[in-house]
């Protein structure tokens, strides 16, 4: 469904979305454009901002990086007002097409409304159903769009009490920012699988995805929005509902060891020292001699430095990674294809020649980078080559908004840790445990009965019931191409 635009990274898991919504500040659209290019790392396929100035919404959304679309004067110019909403997007419900792009915007009974969101909705077929038996047209092929016609047909009560039923009426993982002509909305599902946190901005409020975003506009950090919370930011401040019944939290545990930027802090740790943690739990559970720690860059490098640490073994960048590649490299042909690992990761052969290397990366998706990695440094003289990974086995496929591929192609799927080995050709491999994992997060053992986290790529255990799999998406106009 996705376009890749760089082939190399198909091998790693992907984060659907981050979202943005201010409320209550002068240039509110230029500061959500900053925000957004600190979320970029969560969805990197299209970019949107609705904007409210007291009169009228207005609206930009494109396909691309958020610096490809909002650079330029005119299009801040043209989004005026102290209100506002964004998004970025990694799709994994509906089409890479520019009616797909959110946030959605919809004139309902009591005016404008307008929708980013950041999961999945496991129930979403069912419900679009639903609603096209009862009249519903779609616009898009969304999961989000769901939301706003449940909310359409809904004949009474108050913009909150009809995105309340609208939401008693779906199930998975959402972190949704809203918007009318008189608030901001922001609400957690009652698991709180996604983040979503809220900070003071100037006279005003932020919600964002995470708090990189509180940095580059220069928010304060004021808490992070409770699982099952829902707030409205408007003139007189900011209100809290708890309009769900409560529920386990089940915070994505992956938003540790891969999602979140480093620099922030969710659900109160720091992800950066989450991910040492891990490696240091790595290291103690899975030692090996070695003469030197290596980092599978960018996001194998916190982990790699806590390993190094607590294995006494000297961390040094023996894989250096082009950040320059970005998305200029389309559709290469199966020669280059084979080459491409070595544009965006080359060896240092001065830190690898003739040593003992430890590698260590955040997972093992379809096995194909690590693989290439591996010869990578092999051609380059490493004497031995022991893979260190600071996930467990990633052995399903996650419902909750992070693209991953179908379960028969996860590695972890189909083969057991030694054969695993064999395929990516390394002396040794191990993984962290889930209850190394769960130690690393400050739990002595993961709770088999009412776990601490979501973990469902590790353990097949899913927090919500995924009512979608049973029936299959809805028949799709499917349009490759649209213009604004
Ligand atoms: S299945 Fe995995 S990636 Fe998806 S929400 Fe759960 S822990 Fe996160």
């Amino acid at each position: 469904m996705s376009i890749r635009t760089n082939p190399f990274d198909d091998d790693k898991l992907k984060e659907e979305c981050g979202v943005v919504g201010i409320y209550g500040v002068d240039q509110a659209a230029a500061r959500t454009v900053l925000a957004l290019h600190a979320l970029q790392h969560r969805g990197q396929e299209a970019a949107g901002i609705v904007v409210f100035d007291g009169r009228q919404f207005n609206a930009h959304r494109a396909l691309g990086h958020v610096a490809d679309n909002f650079s330029s004067e005119s299009v801040i110019a043209r989004l005026k007002g102290f209100a506002a909403v964004g998004h970025v997007r990694y799709s994994t419900t509906g089409e890479t097409v520019l009616r797909n792009v959110q946030p959605l915007f919809a004139d309902l009974e009591f005016g404008g409304f307008a929708i980013g969101h950041n999961g999945n909705l496991t129930n979403a077929y069912a419900l679009h159903r639903d609603l096209v038996r009862r009249g519903s047209l779609f616009q898009s092929t969304t999961d989000t769009e769901v939301i706003t016609h449940l909310m359409a047909t809904q004949l009474r009560g108050s913009v909150i009490d009809r995105l309340i039923h609208a939401l008693q009426q779906v199930e998975g993982a959402y972190s949704l920012v809203a918007m009318t002509g008189d608030m901001v909305i922001g609400v957690r599902d009652p698991l709180g699988v996604r983040p979503l946190v809220l900070g003071k901005l100037g006279d005003g409020h932020i919600l964002t995805s995470e708090t990189c975003a509180l940095d580059i506009v220069g928010a304060e950090y004021l808490r992070d929005i409770e699982p099952g919370e829902l707030v409205v930011l408007d003139r007189s401040g900011v209100h809290s509902l708890r309009p769900f019944p409560s529920a386990p939290h089940r915070f994505c545990v992956f938003e540790y060891i891969y999602f979140a930027r480093p620099d922030s802090v969710v659900e109160g740790s720091s992800v950066y020292e989450a991910r040492k943690r891990i490696g240091a739990e790595l290291a103690r559970e899975f030692p090996v001699a070695a003469d030197v720690v290596i980092p599978v860059p960018d996001s194998g490098v916190p982990a790699a430095i806590g390993f190094a640490a607590e294995a006494r073994i000297p961390f040094e960048l023996g894989i250096i990674r082009n950040h320059y590649v970005g998305r200029t490299f389309i559709e290469p042909t199966d020669h280059i294809r084979h080459l491409g690992v070595k544009l965006k990761h080359n060896a240092n052969r001065a830190m690898i020649e003739g040593r003992r290397i430890v590698l260590i990366d955040d997972s093992i998706v379809r096995g194909t980078t690590s693989r290439k990695i591996v010869e990578m440094v092999r051609s380059v003289g490493a004497r031995e080559v022991h893979m260190r990974i600071s996930s467990p086995p990633t052995t399903h496929s996650c419902f909750y908004g992070i693209d991953t591929p179908e379960r028969s192609q996860l590695l972890a799927a189909k083969n057991d840790v030694q054969a695993m080995a064999q395929i990516i050709g390394v002396d040794s491999l191990a993984f962290i445990t889930i209850d190394g994992l769960y130690r690393a997060m400050g739990h002595s053992a993961r709770d088999s009965r009412h776990p601490q986290f979501c973990d469902a790529c590790f353990t097949g255990e899913y927090p919500t019931s995924l009512t979608d799999q049973g029936v299959g998406p809805p028949a799709q106009l499917s349009l490759l191409a649209e213009t604004a």
